[in-house]
């Protein structure tokens, strides 16, 4: 098996039927990216920032953060790089930030929530975003948006640094695609109205799911509820796909979900342009991937979404030997 999926690493990955889908990987330092290419990525889905952020104690400098961002993007010679800006809080806490403690984290001050709040550390690494962008094919992404008047909000001081750094005379690129991620459920329901916006959308359900099911992603004692194959799960996804091809964008994931087995079949027919998970799932994903048709998995994803439990959706996936 491992033989086999060496041999697709070099090819694209393309269905029975002729469909082309990207598989990217999730990262979290310029370090990774070694591992992207040697397992045959096609792109970085997701580069989690906070952890330039995370182990040292104090906010990274513009440069140190231009320099973590030129690395990756050069790196990755001209193929996409998905960067999503700062999401700390919830699970993720940055002690010198000095945060009041939350009730509940998971709904509190986080992303771009906070961002937005303390536009000092949001445009510092916007800045540095925005001159790293030369150096390849930059994406930037927004995490935890709940309200189109956040993404606006993002937007503009996204903008604003753009024209500062251009009447500096500093280059920036200017066809940087400028996307967020859906992983409140308020998002995806309103997906054919930010769908007129964004560029883009990455479906970050590890999230998703929990907001959905409220069910605590960290809660053992909820994880039964913790159900990627219900229904509810798979009908989101289908309209926040949905929205975004009506109005000719394309939707990627990149929560754990993009990477699974049983998932696969089901998002390719719901059509999935971009998966973005660990390295290490890609060539498995691409050998499973290149063996479905996507008019096939179009019927059992519709099967799926009028089904009524997780249950039953896994048994789908089952029957068809996946
Ligand atoms: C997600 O929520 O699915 C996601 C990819 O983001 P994170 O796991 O970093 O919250
Ligand atoms: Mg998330």
């Amino acid at each position: 098996q491992v033989e086999e999926w060496r041999k697709l690493r070099d090819e694209p990955t393309v269905t029975v039927d002729g469909v082309h889908v990207e598989l990217a990987a999730n990262i979290g330092t310029p370090n990774d990216v070694a591992g992207v290419l040697d397992n045959g990525g096609e792109g970085v889905g997701l580069y989690r920032t906070e952890f330039l952020y995370m182990g040292r104690d104090k906010l990274p400098s513009e440069d140190v953060q231009y320099n973590a961002y030129k690395t990756v993007l050069e790196k990755m010679e001209g193929k996409p790089v998905v960067v999503r800006t700062l999401d700390i809080g919830g699970d993720k806490e940055l002690p010198y930030l000095d945060l009041p403690k939350e009730m509940n984290p998971f709904l509190g001050f986080r992303a771009v929530r906070l961002c937005l709040d303390r536009q000092d550390i949001f445009r510092t690494q916007l800045r540095a975003l925005l001159r790293a962008s030369v150096h390849g094919n930059l994406k930037i992404m927004f995490p935890m948006i709940a309200t189109l008047g956040e993404f606006r909000e993002a937007k503009a001081v996204l903008l604003e640094e753009k024209e500062k750094l251009v009447k500096e005379g500093i280059e920036v690129a200017d066809n940087i695609q400028l996307g967020i991620m859906v992983e409140i459920p308020s998002t995806a329901v309103l997906a054919d109205q930010f769908a007129k916006e964004v560029d883009f959308f990455s479906i970050g359900t590890n999230d998703l799911i929990q907001y959905t099911m409220a069910a605590d992603r960290m809660n053992e004692r909820v994880s039964y509820l913790y159900q990627p194959y219900n229904p509810s799960i798979l009908r989101l996804i289908k309209m926040v796909i949905d929205a975004s091809h009506r109005e000719g964008k394309w939707t990627g994931m990149c929560g754990e979900m993009a990477g699974d087995t049983t998932a696969i079949p089901l998002l390719l027919g719901l059509g999935l342009d971009e998966f973005s998970m660990s390295a290490t799932s890609i060539l498995p994903a691409r050998s499973q991937l290149t063996k479905l048709s996507q008019a096939e998995m179009k019927e059992l994803a519709a099967k799926a979404l009028d089904m009524q439990t997780a249950e039953q959706v896994v048994e789908l996936v089952r029957s068809i030997g996946q």
